[in-house]
């Protein structure tokens, strides 16, 4: 695996790969590398001739109040498993290479990036879609893998390459998830023990809409009010919000006979996490 810390030499290596003919595959992440991750590079393998990996914890995308400082880094380890994968390029700049002192331009997909995680997390979304346009920049991939289990991302990110005429295709992949149903993230080793029974309650309310829906019920208000009452239920788990949306607008639908995404956010303690899962149309 090559690793590059500055843009300039991994811009030129990928330009490489494209002149060899060989087509690019993207995995961008923060690191703290799980399964999750390692399922995106698995998929970006069996579609890509080469693939190529970011690590970088992204200040931009992080309030003042959030976890910036103490988010996992497992640099070594992480390596280790993107060699084990056969990965070819590793990209983890520093954040001066990446911001520049005076560095000023940012893009914002104005409209989707207030809702959901944008409505609690004011400017989040502004930092996910400057980081991912300018490693798209960099990179130049023909595929980007991302992950559903941040579904909001993944509409803010279509629309930034559709708005902005970016030449690479999205691809989404399912949520990873532990034995027990917990999604898999970075954020659940912040999580103690008790803490991490309790976060099943989130997986636990999405089993209960999928059944509630396969059972025959329609009305999203239903639904909603139905998984806000288990949530509510669990002890130390604090609701963001629990909604039901249309996956490409993000805005709310009443009916969820047409494709929806159910998506939930909640306190498990200090640790925000996130969950979701896509009805199609009538489901
Ligand atoms: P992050 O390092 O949290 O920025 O995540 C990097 C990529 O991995 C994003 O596209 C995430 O959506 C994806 N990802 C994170 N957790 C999972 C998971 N449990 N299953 C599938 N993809 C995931």
């Amino acid at each position: 695996m090559q690793f590059f810390e500055t843009s300039r030499q991994i811009q030129a290596a990928c330009r490489e790969v494209r002149r060899e003919g060989r087509t690019l595959g993207f995995v961008p992440t923060m690191g703290a590398l799980h399964e999750g991750h390692l399922s995106l590079v698995r998929i970006a393998r069996s579609q890509c001739d080469t693939v190529a990996v970011s690590i970088f914890v992204n200040p931009l995308q992080f309030g003042p109040a959030e976890d910036f400082s103490r988010y996992p880094r497992t640099f070594d380890e992480d390596c280790r498993k993107l060699v084990a994968e056969g990965v070819e390029l590793l990209f983890a700049p520093g954040t001066e290479e990446m911001y520049p002192t005076g560095a000023c331009t940012t893009v914002y997909v104005e409209g989707l990036s207030e809702k959901l995680d944008g409505k609690s997390r004011p400017g989040h979304f502004r930092g996910v879609s400057t980081v991912v346009a300018k490693l798209f920049e960099i990179v130049h991939p023909d595929r980007a893998f991302f992950g559903q289990k941040d579904a909001a991302q993944v509409a803010v990110l279509r629309k930034m390459v559709s708005d902005l005429n970016m030449d690479v295709e999205i691809v989404v992949c399912p949520i990873v998830r532990e034995a027990d149903g917990l999604a898999m993230s970075s954020r659940n080793r912040y999580l103690s023990p008790e803490e991490r029974r309790h976060a099943l309650v989130l997986y636990r309310t999405l089993s209960c809409v999928r059944d509630l829906v396969s059972r025959g019920e329609r009305d999203a208000s239903k639904v909603i009010a139905t998984a806000a009452e288990v949530i509510a239920n669990e002890p130390g788990v604090r609701l963001d919000y629990f909604a039901i949306v249309n996956p490409d607008t993000l805005d709310p639908v009443s009916d969820v006979s047409q494709a929806a995404l159910v998506a939930v956010a909640a306190w498990v303690g200090n640790t925000r996490l996130i969950d979701n899962l896509l009805l199609p149309a009538n489901s």
